[in-house]
């Protein structure tokens, strides 16, 4: 019974997430989902502004600069977004609801700040910028995995943080066409960063995620709760991505 029931609420997120539902997708909660710990929701919270900056910058930058990368990875984002939106409602947490590069968090309102003053230089700092929110992302993601044993948000945060591999891909590989500049990553390992950048988007997935995804004893598995391709579900490799605005 548990098991039907978290693959229902587990489709139900993976409908909002593809943009495919217009459906009440937590029409049904139920009593045997985990409800989540302080710590969880503050994860919630935090990543779904993190994603909001994310949006807010590229668009402001796309703007800017006319680079369709930009805009593409904006749109990703905008389904990133929608992805905690869905989970912020089905655990009861008030969206802040804030405009466009306005944070309620006073770390993600610097980070906007700083990274627009960059951004705004030159093309090659913008893109820059667009690489080091991924990074960011990656690292945020990956810490607030090992806070939650939620199946529904770990979910949600694999597909994310998959989602800014590809991203970040897309920066570095715009980056080095367009100016010739070799990206160096500032919070990513050297390893890590070089797995990601080598990786295809699904062959070298498993590889990537694996040390942080998988975790013994909490009933969790990404081979049967995540469809074979995961980033069907997320079709975001930053340049071909079409979704629609909300
Ligand atoms: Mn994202
Ligand atoms: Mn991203």
């Amino acid at each position: 019974m548990f098991k039907k029931l978290m693959i229902g609420a587990l489709v139900a997120v993976l409908a909002a997430i593809n943009g495919l539902s217009a459906i009440p997708v937590l029409a049904a909660p139920t009593a045997e989902v985990q409800s989540p710990t302080t710590g969880e929701t503050a994860g919630l919270l935090y990543m779904f502004q993190e994603e909001k900056m994310a949006r807010d910058v590229y668009d402001a930058l796309y703007v800017l600069w006319g680079q369709p990368t930009f805009q593409n990875i904006a749109l990703s984002e905008q389904v990133h977004l929608d992805a905690f939106k869905t989970l912020l409602v089905r655990y009861g947490i008030p969206d802040p609801g804030t405009a466009a590069g306005i944070f309620t968090d006073p770390t993600l309102q610097t980070l906007y700040t700083d990274l627009m003053a960059t951004g705004s230089l030159s093309l090659m700092d913008a893109l820059k910028v667009g690489a080091t929110i991924e990074e960011v992302d990656i690292t945020d993601l990956q810490s607030r995995l090992t806070q939650t044993t939620n199946a529904d948000i770990q979910m949600v945060y694999n597909n994310l943080m998959r989602g800014s591999y590809s991203h970040l891909r897309s920066f570095v590989t715009v980056l080095k066409r367009l100016t010739d500049e070799v990206y160096h990553p500032k919070y990513l390992s050297a390893d890590l960063y070089q797995s990601i950048l080598t990786s295809s988007a699904g062959k070298g997935q498993a590889k990537v995620t694996s040390a942080f995804t998988t975790r013994a004893g909490q009933g969790y598995n990404a081979s049967t709760c995540v469809p074979a391709n995961p980033m069907s579900i997320i079709s975001d490799n930053g340049m071909g991505y079409r979704g629609s605005r909300h």
